[in-house]
């Protein structure tokens, strides 16, 4: 089926942050739901290999792959709208391009060529968006170029859309995503911003088919049909996109917008009908209208930008609508807790989360956050080092030793309950190798988290190089933390409980990247659930 992929890249315009990756996840689905196989991936136009050694506070979480890919979190919105695994074919960098390319030039493989950005780079970014096509496992691969149109990092890309769109005409369509912006003074939208940015994407050769419009207000039809006449494209190829309470509500608000149709008349693709979408629409139900509420403290040091908590909020949006409850996130900054205001700041909670992160700041106040949490019998998830933290802390304040740390944090600590895993000791270069992607776990019968899996062997996605210390794994055990789930082959431990709590669990993979609309984590379905009946329990007192 290689040579019958169809092809759509998703550009932006005017600004960035207008949604590309919700508008491409929302058309996936869509065309997911009428019968066709899809994939999305993202390119960047960032000279960094992988976000892998990015700071979450540049472009949000890092997210994970079950290939050990680590990603753009765009990738995290395709899983969770499309419920199909993605791998690291789905997000190329510019770095990633120039370093084959680089390499191939090492080789000797371009025989003497003077290398160039077109052809050579050019067509090495043709063959990474061609691998999942040539796959054979998509109908449609769905290309979203990161950045803005105009942008002197994004010419490579648009060029090599231009040489597609040459090259395979009936199988390549372009949507262009733009904003139109609302002058309250004049009480009018603004068109000229569309239409400029068009304008430069047909200066490097491509004219979009569509142009999907972000608008605080409604497009009317004699907005639509100016929009259209000025930018070459039919008036049903101008689609209205309202901001939307909610990133689920946007596969429905383009589907009411035809979108879908009028890329499958684009594409030459048959339309067999109305995908129904009900498990999407029950899901929006149950998220809009919850019977109840639980507040979860989400303790982390990069909550100034909430994206680096991507996966994490997104997995409460999945598990609260499964227990029809909306889940209150209140963002804690780990940096700012502390032995006196604790009680304070963790107040009114039903549980509390600690997140995953790297380094020293803020590690004081996760492990004061984990001591209330167990003192107080709050429901508890540690996600990473989250859970690394909830070792450091049982080890000081149960098993008394006073200088137990990690050695991330303390390289010569007198008690390494958590210490870099032995892989990892003759590691020095920092990008992508750390312990990735997807490994088995057996679960403890009778643990709170076998009874959330409701199994015992899984998979979940790591990104680590510290591990729980298993020289001490005896003295934890014997003092009421148990490892309650460990990897078959090595005896890592996985996962740790407190015993003779309501519900405490420390994970040392990341549930996050595995929840989606369709399958939500159930880790996630279990920590709300026992967020739940503490709240019942308080309110009983
Ligand atoms: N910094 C810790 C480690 O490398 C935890 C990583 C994480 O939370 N993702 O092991």
């Amino acid at each position: 089926m290689s040579n019958t992929t169809k092809y759509i890249f998703v550009t932006g315009g005017v600004t960035s942050s207008l949604g590309k990756g919700i508008i491409s996840a929302s058309l996936a689905k869509l065309l997911q739901a009428r019968g066709h196989s899809v994939t999305i991936q993202k390119l960047d136009p960032y000279i960094n290999i992988d976000p892998g050694t990015l700071n979450p506070y540049e472009h949000g979480e890092c997210y994970v792959t079950n290939d050990g890919a680590e990603t753009d979190l765009d990738l995290g919105h395709y899983e969770r709208f499309l419920n199909v695994p993605t791998s690291q074919a789905n997000n190329v960098t510019t770095g990633r391009i120039y370093q084959s390319v680089i390499d191939k030039e090492r080789r000797g493989e371009f025989l003497g060529k003077t290398v160039q950005i077109i052809p050579h780079i050019t067509d090495e970014i043709k063959h990474r968006i061609q691998i999942l096509g040539k796959s054979g496992e998509f109908d449609i691969v769905i290309t979203e170029i990161g950045g803005t149109v105009g942008d002197i990092e994004s010419l490579p890309y648009i060029e090599s859309v231009r040489q597609m769109l040459w090259e395979k005409k009936d199988q390549c369509l372009v949507i262009h995503l733009t904003l139109v912006p609302y002058l309250k003074a004049a009480g009018e939208l603004k068109t000229k911003p569309t239409q400029n940015s068009v304008k430069s994407m047909r200066e490097v050769g491509v004219q979009p088919d569509i142009l999907v419009c972000r608008a605080e207000h409604h497009l009317d039809e004699s907005i639509r049909r100016k929009i259209a006449l000025f930018c070459n494209v039919e008036p049903e190829a101008v689609i209205e996109s309202k901001d939307a309470n909610s990133i689920y509500e946007v596969p429905i608000l383009m589907q009411n917008e035809r979108l879908d149709e009028v890329v499958l008349k684009k594409l030459g693709l048959p339309d067999k009908g109305q995908p129904e979408l009900k498990e999407w629409k029950d899901f929006l139900a149950r998220l809009q209208h919850p019977k109840k509420k639980v507040t979860i403290g989400l303790v982390g040091k990069y909550i100034e930008l909430k994206d680096s908590y991507k996966s994490i909020a997104e997995s409460f949006e999945h598990s609260g609508a499964a227990n029809e409850c909306e889940v209150d996130i209140r963002w804690i900054h780990s940096e700012k807790l502390n032995d006196d205001n604790i009680a304070e700041k963790l107040k009114n909670l039903d549980g509390v989360l600690v997140a995953p992160g790297f380094g020293s700041r803020g590690i004081e106040g996760k492990i004061t956050a984990v001591k209330y949490a167990r003192e107080s019998g709050l429901p508890f998830l540690g996600i990473c080092l989250g859970m690394q933290c909830a070792v450091i802390e049982y080890a000081r304040n149960v098993l008394g030793w006073e200088n137990a740390h990690s050695t991330e944090i303390q390289k010569r600590c007198e008690k390494p309950v958590i210490d870099l895993m032995e892989e990892q000791k003759s590691i020095t270069n920092l990008g992508g190798t750390m312990r990735l992607g997807s490994y088995a776990c057996e679960l403890e019968d009778g643990s709170h988290i076998a009874e959330a899996y409701g199994q015992k062997e899984i998979n979940e996605r790591h990104r680590h190089r510290f591990e729980f210390n298993s020289k001490y794994l005896e003295d934890f055990e014997s003092n009421g933390m148990k490892a309650t789930g460990k990897n078959p082959e090595t005896g890592l431990v996985e996962v740790v409980e407190v015993e003779n709590h309501p519900w405490f669990v420390g994970a040392q993979f990341h549930p996050e990247y595995k929840s989606t609309v369709e399958a939500p984590h159930p880790l996630f379905i279990g920590f709300v659930k026992a967020a739940l009946k503490n709240k019942k329990e308080v309110l009983a007192n």
